[in-house]
């Protein structure tokens, strides 16, 4: 079972922000910005490129209540999914990153 159907099953332990039947969100272990949690499906995708719409409206839903429930909603945030090798994708399981809390920045290789 990879890492995030683990966390998903609790199995092992993640600093939960949300979750439902079928989403959870937790905090990044290594958070690249004041906020930094990590959307996923609690059934196993592998990426982007592998998630159906249906799966991807109930996605966006819980995507919007995490950055209400971390309180970057109002002051904005960044959503970023990065898929396969050239997106820079480490974990196999379709992951939304949230970032906020902070002027990120933006446009370098
Ligand atoms: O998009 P990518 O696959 O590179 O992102 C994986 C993310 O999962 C990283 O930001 C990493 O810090 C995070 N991670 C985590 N908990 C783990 C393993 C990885 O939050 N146990």
């Amino acid at each position: 079972m990879c890492l995030f159907c683990k966390i998903a099953n609790n199995e092992l332990t993640a600093n939960k922000v949300h979750e439902n039947d079928d989403f959870v969100a937790f905090h990044d272990i290594n958070p690249k910005a004041p906020v930094h949690v990590l959307a996923i499906p609690k059934t196993h995708v592998d990426s982007f490129n592998e998630v159906t719409p249906e799966m991807m409206a109930d996605m966006t839903a819980f995507i919007q209540e995490v950055a209400e429930k971390v309180d970057v909603k109002e002051s904005g945030y960044r959503v970023i999914t990065n898929v396969g090798e050239n997106g820079g994708q480490e974990v196999k399981h379709l992951h939304f990153h949230i970032l906020g809390g902070a002027r990120l920045r933006w446009g370098h290789f």
